[in-house]
């Protein structure tokens, strides 16, 4: 007995691991520096902290009140319908549901490369397929609408990141505009703003009220500190009142998951902290590496260091973890992800060392 045949499916290459490493190195994963992952370097929130624990004594019982609750808190914010906010494990969880909702089999996405692998995971998942549109680095991982026009050729799904992972590129609000005029009536475009909390860019859920074929995607994992809780959300058409029930995985976020990303949305000071402390990261990332880097509107940065493979193991056997992004089509990149000023200081004076000592492919 087999499986199906799953030999298109590559599998998901995750930033790795302290304990992983630490392991590996035999070194004790305090000493580590893990920028691979772009975590959150404070932490959650205390008043999350404090609603997980809280939580611990109810979790006998099926998530349901924390989950309407979490729904309405966020189709506040967002002035919206609560039917127009999918809670999911993870944005992840959102591109599935949407993969779900959108995809027949043999449909295709048109994703960019580089770029973030779950899109076409998910696709493949669900017995579709990908193709992809250049987010160029000949001209700097500029997102614009032509880019995307040039190849698109009325696919069922269309992915913008922005922030870019792993560039840190800006997708411009009037470019998503610009694509949601342009592309088939029964072509959805995903707004994946899994890391809009560091960019000081307007929300593309603002484009809810005028299109409908425009979703956006949110995660409780980077700015909210959650990412080991698994939380996000999609912002979806409101013309798809009933679809979610269609959908989604039956309790799928966590009662704990829910009552922290409660908890957490009314922690502003920590949001603020956090994105504070990343900008400061990133500039000095960008300003102190000896390497030619990219401008980061997200808690990381990128760097062309010539050899990512080389530099990156280089650097871990230091105590610096970053993130190789060969399995992101751009071998000769690491993606840095922002620390706490210690760990931005360290990782620079580790990344400088390194770089000047490996040679260049
Ligand atoms: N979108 C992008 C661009 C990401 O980089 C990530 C996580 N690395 C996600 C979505 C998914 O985040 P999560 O499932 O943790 O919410």
């Amino acid at each position: 007995m087999q499986p199906r045949d799953l030999s298109s499916h590559t599998p998901y290459v995750p930033g790795r691991g302290t304990e992983e490493v630490a392991r590996e190195l035999g070194m004790d994963p305090e000493e580590l520096t893990k920028l691979s992952s772009n975590e959150n370097p404070h932490g959650p929130s205390p008043k999350a902290i404090s609603a997980i624990e809280d939580a611990a004594p109810t979790v006998s019982v099926y998530p349901k009140s924390a989950h309407t609750d979490l729904t309405e808190k966020l189709a506040t914010k967002w002035d919206l319908d609560p039917a127009q906010v999918w809670v999911s494990p993870g944005a992840d969880g959102s591109i599935d549901y949407l993969t779900r909702a959108m995809l027949e089999p043999g449909d295709d996405i048109l994703e960019p490369a580089p770029g973030f692998s779950y899109y076409s995971m998910s696709a493949r998942y669900h017995h579709g397929d990908a193709v992809t549109y250049e987010v160029s680095k000949a001209d700097d991982f500029e997102q614009t609408a032509d880019a995307v026009l040039d190849v698109y050729d009325g696919e069922r799904m269309v992915y913008l990141t922005t922030p870019h992972n792993p560039t840190g590129a800006i997708f411009p609000i009037e470019e998503i505009r610009t694509l949601a005029e342009s592309v088939d009536d029964d072509t959805l475009l995903v707004v994946d703003e899994a890391y809009a909390e560091f960019a000081d860019e307007p929300s593309a859920i603002e484009l809810l009220s005028e299109y409908d074929n425009v979703a956006v995607l949110r995660t409780f994992s980077k700015a909210y500190g959650l990412a080991g809780l698994r939380v996000g959300y999609a912002c979806v058409p409101e013309a798809w009142a009933d679809v979610y029930a269609r959908v989604n995985t039956p309790f799928a976020a966590s009662e704990v998951a829910l009552r922290a990303a409660l908890a957490a949305l009314d922690d502003e000071a920590h949001v603020e902290k956090t994105v504070e402390s990343a900008q400061w990261s990133r500039d000095y990332l960008r300003a102190e590496l000896d390497v030619p880097t990219w401008e980061s509107a997200g808690n990381f940065v990128l760097a062309d260091v010539g050899d990512a493979t080389a530099v990156s193991e280089a650097a871990q056997r230091e105590g610096v973890i970053v993130r190789d992004c060969g399995s992101f089509g751009l071998p000769e990149c690491i993606r840095v992800s922002c620390g706490t000023e210690a760990q931005t200081k360290r990782a620079v004076e580790v990344l400088n060392r390194v770089v000047s000592e490996v040679p260049t492919a």
